[in-house]
C-alpha cells in the first residue's frame, strides 16, 4: 500500500520541485507578491502567537503542581525568568492569577492573527476568483471568431465558473497548507522540548495513522472526479435535451432521453454515497489509530519516562492541538492538486484566446464609403484548414449599388460577407476601401459603418427599446428608436405589446416570430445608420408578409446605403445592380439579372434548379 503511494508521490514531488514547475505553480495562483507576503506574514504571527500560548502553559501546570517553590529553586528554566522580571518590572506578584493572565494573552494575541488571516485570505480568495473570471471574460471577448468554434460554449462556460472558481483557489488552500505544515513543525518543535525521546515515538506513531487510511483517500479522490465528470455530463445532457424539445417531441423520445439522463444521474448518485462512506470509513479507522497512539505515547510516558504531570499534560495538549492538522495535510494537498489543474486549464484556455486575437486595429479613422470596394484577388482559408473556401476573388462595388451574392449551399457567401467588416481576414489578396486596404482603418470605426443582418438574428434577453439601441449606451432617444423601428416595418408589432418598448423579450411567453426578430434587428441597423449594409439572406426563413417587408426595406435604402446581399430569392435579386455568382469558392459569373439570365450560363442553371426561386 505504502510503496504505491510513495513511489508515485515521489515522482510527482519530483515534478513538482522543478523549477519551471515551481514557476507555473506560481502563476497558477493568481495573487500578487504583496498579497501572497502579507498571507504568509499572517501564518507566522499566528504560529508565533501559538507558540507563546503552549509555552505559557508549562509554568501554569508546573505553579499548579509545585506551587511557588517552583521558581524559587536555582537554576531555573528561561521562562521563568522572564517571568520573574516581567513581574518585577510591573511590581505585581507572581502566582497563579498573574500566570493565567499572562498566559491568556498570547491566546488573545492568536486568536486576533487568525481573525486576520482568515478574513484577508477570504477577501483575497473571493477577489482572486473574480479577477480570474474577468480576465477570462475580458480575454474571450476580444477573441476572434475561431476561438469560440474551436472552444464550444461548454468549454468556455465551464471555465468561467467551474473551474475559474477551483482555480481562485488555490492560493486559498495553498496558505492553509503551509498553515498547517508551519503549525505541525512548531509542534513538532515543542514536542521535542518536552520530552524528546516521546516526541520520536509520537511522530511515528502519528505518522503509521496518517498513512494507513491513505488508499482511502486516495479513493475518495476518485469519486469526486467522478461526480463533477458525471456533473458535467449532466449538465451538458440537460441543457441539449432542453434546447431540444421539439425535436424530442416530434420522435416521441421523452422516455429514452429521460432513461438517457437517469442513468447519468443514478451514477452520480452512487459516486455521491460510495464518497460519503469511504469519508465515514477514513474518520472511523483514523480517529481509534490517533487515540490509540496516543494512549501508547500515555503509558510510555508514565511507565517508561516517568513524566512529570505538568509536562505530561502539556504533552498531550500539543499532541491534541496537532491532530486536525494531520488530518488535514492529505485533503489539503487533494485540493491543491485538483485547483491547480483547474487553474491550468483556465490559463491554457485564456492563452489561446489571448493568441487567436490576430485582427488587430489599424489606424487610419474610416470616414465614410467614398467610392467603392474592391476586392483584390482574395482568397480565404478557415485555420488548419488547407482547403480554400474562396478562392482568387476580384470585383468592385461602387459606393450606393446594391449587389446580390448567389450560389449554393456552402459556395462561400457568408465567409466572403464576413470579411468586410474583418469579422475574419483574408488569407491572401487584398480588400480596399477607396484605395486603402481595409486593415490599414481603425476597427471600431470602420464596424461602426457596416450594418450586419444575420438570417437568425441574436437578441438580448432584454428590453425591445435596448435591442434596437445596442451599442448606443443610452445616447439616443425614444422618438429616434422608433423612428427606426417604423422604418424596419416594426413598430407596429411592438406597439400591440402592453408594454411596448420596455416589453422584455422571452419573458413570461413572449416570444417573437422569425419574421418579428428580423424586423428588430434591421430596426437595429437602421439606427445604426451604417453606410455599408450586409444581409445573410434575411429573408430565406420568413414568410411571405415579413418577407414583403424586408423588401420595402430595402427598397427604401437603395442608392442610399451600399446594400451586398445574399439572397435566394429572385424578387430581390431581379432589383441588384449587380449580381456575383460563387460556386465552390470561386466568382464564376457577374452582371446584371437580365444579362445572366440570357447568358445561359451558371446563373441560368441555378435558376433552372431552383436554387433561386
Ligand atoms: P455559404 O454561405 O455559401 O453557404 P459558407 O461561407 O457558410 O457558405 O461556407 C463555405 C465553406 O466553408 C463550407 O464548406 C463550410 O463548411 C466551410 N466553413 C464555414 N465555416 C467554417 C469554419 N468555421 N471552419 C471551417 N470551415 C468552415
Amino acid at each position: 500500500m505504502g510503496d504505491d503511494f510513495l513511489g508515485s508521490n515521489r515522482a510527482k514531488m519530483k515534478r513538482f520541485f522543478k523549477l519551471e514547475s515551481i514557476r507555473e505553480y506560481l502563476d497558477s495562483l493568481y495573487v500578487s507578491k504583496f498579497e501572497a507576503f502579507v498571507m504568509v506574514f499572517l501564518v507566522c504571527l499566528y504560529a508565533v502567537a501559538e507558540f507563546g500560548g503552549i509555552g505559557m502553559l508549562m509554568p501554569v501546570l508546573q505553579y499548579i503542581s509545585e506551587g511557588p517553590a517552583v521558581y524559587q529553586s536555582g537554576n531555573l528554566p528561561l521562562i521563568w525568568e522572564i517571568l520573574i522580571k516581567v513581574t518585577k518590572f510591573f511590581q505585581i506578584p507572581l502566582n497563579l492569577a498573574t500566570l493565567l493572565m499572562l498566559a491568556f494573552i498570547p491566546i488573545l494575541l492568536r486568536q486576533l492573527f487568525y481573525y486576520l488571516q482568515q478574513s484577508y485570505t477570504a477577501k483575497i480568495r473571493f477577489r482572486t476568483i473574480g479577477r480570474i473570471r474577468r480576465e477570462s471574460i475580458n480575454q474571450f471577448l476580444r477573441a476572434d471568431l475561431e476561438f469560440f468554434l474551436k472552444q464550444g460554449q461548454g468549454n468556455l462556460m465551464s471555465a468561467i465558473t467551474l473551474e475559474a472558481g477551483r482555480a481562485g483557489n488555490l492560493a486559498f488552500y495553498s496558505v492553509s497548507l503551509l498553515s498547517s505544515i508551519v503549525l505541525l513543525l512548531l509542534y513538532g518543535v515543542l514536542l521535542l522540548i518536552i520530552q524528546p525521546y516521546l516526541a520520536v515515538i509520537a511522530m511515528v506513531t502519528f505518522a503509521v495513522a496518517f498513512l494507513f487510511p491513505i488508499r482511502l483517500i486516495r479513493r475518495s479522490r476518485k469519486y469526486s472526479e467522478g461526480v463533477s465528470r458525471e456533473n458535467r455530463n449532466m449538465v451538458k445532457q440537460a441543457q441539449d435535451r432542453i434546447y431540444g424539445i421539439r425535436l424530442i417531441k416530434m420522435f416521441s423520445q421523452e422516455k429514452k432521453d429521460f432513461l438517457r439522463i437517469k442513468k447519468i444521474i443514478n451514477r452520480m448518485t452512487d459516486f455521491l454515497v460510495k464518497a460519503d462512506i469511504n469519508r465515514a470509513k477514513v474518520t472511523a479507522f483514523t480517529e481509534p489509530l490517533v487515540i490509540l497512539a496516543v494512549f501508547i505515547i500515555l503509558y510510555l510516558a508514565v511507565d517508561l519516562f516517568g513524566m512529570a504531570l505538568a509536562n505530561l499534560g502539556l504533552f498531550i495538549f500539543v499532541l491534541y492541538r496537532t491532530v486536525p492538522h494531520v488530518k488535514d495535510i492529505n485533503t489539503k494537498w487533494q485540493r491543491i492538486n485538483v485547483n491547480f489543474h483547474s487553474s491550468r486549464y483556465v490559463r491554457k484556455i485564456i492563452e489561446e484566446a489571448k493568441a487567436s486575437q490576430r485582427i488587430s486595429s489599424g489606424s487610419i479613422p474610416f470616414e465614410g464609403l467614398k467610392h467603392e470596394i474592391v476586392f483584390d484577388s482574395v482568397s480565404f482559408s478557415y485555420e488548419g484548414n488547407s482547403h480554400f473556401v474562396l478562392k482568387d476573388i476580384s470585383f468592385r462595388i461602387p459606393r450606393g449599388s446594391f449587389i446580390a451574392i448567389v450560389g449554393p449551399s456552402g459556395a462561400g457567401k457568408s465567409t466572403l460577407l464576413d470579411l468586410i467588416p474583418r469579422l475574419r481576414d483574408v488569407t491572401s489578396g487584398e480588400i480596399r476601401i477607396d484605395g486603402v486596404p481595409i486593415k490599414e482603418f481603425d476597427l471600431k470605426s470602420l464596424r461602426s459603418k457596416i450594418g450586419f443582418v444575420t438570417q437568425e438574428p441574436f437578441l438580448f434577453k432584454d428590453t425591445i427599446i435596448n435591442n434596437i439601441a445596442y451599442g448606443h449606451d443610452g445616447k439616443v432617444s425614444l422618438e429616434e428608436v422608433e423612428k427606426a423601428a417604423r422604418d424596419a416595418f416594426a413598430h407596429e408589432f411592438i406597439a400591440k405589446f402592453p408594454k411596448g418598448y420596455n416589453t422584455v423579450i422571452g419573458d413570461r411567453g413572449i416570444s417573437l416570430s422569425g419574421g418579428e426578430r428580423q424586423r428588430l434587428a434591421m430596426a437595429r441597423v437602421l439606427l445604426q445608420n451604417p453606410e455599408i449594409l450586409l444581409l445573410d439572406e434575411p429573408a430565406s426563413a420568413l414568410d411571405s408578409e415579413s418577407e414583403r417587408y424586408i423588401q420595402l426595406t430595402l427598397e427604401s435604402l437603395r442608392g442610399k446605403k451600399t446594400i451586398i446581399l445574399v439572397a435566394h430569392r429572385l424578387s430581390t435579386i431581379k432589383q441588384a445592380d449587380q449580381i456575383l455568382v460563387l460556386i465552390q469558392g470561386r466568382l464564376v459569373e457577374c452582371g446584371d439579372f437580365p444579362t445572366l439570365f440570357n447568358k445561359n450560363g451558371v446563373f441560368r442553371k441555378l435558376f433552372d434548379s431552383q436554387i433561386i426561386k
